[in-house]
């Protein structure tokens, strides 16, 4: 299991996104992070490609 916490990204949250697939918690944890903290998510992603997004999630992705 994967899994991905909005708390390293900065966050003032507890929400843990958890997949089978590194991609799978990273979608949910961008899903959750568009729908709860958009503003954030704007500064993080601002500029950057889909693929540098998923690449700066990946470094907070752990093994559970
Ligand atoms: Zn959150």
């Amino acid at each position: 299991m994967k899994t991905i916490a909005d708390k390293d990204l900065g966050m003032d949250c507890n929400f843990i996104a958890r997949g089978e697939t590194e991609n799978e918690a990273i979608d949910k944890l961008k899903e959750h992070m568009e729908t709860a903290h958009s503003e954030e998510m704007e500064k993080i992603t601002s500029g950057k490609s889909e693929d540098q997004i998923k690449k700066e999630f990946r470094k907070y992705v752990k093994e559970e």
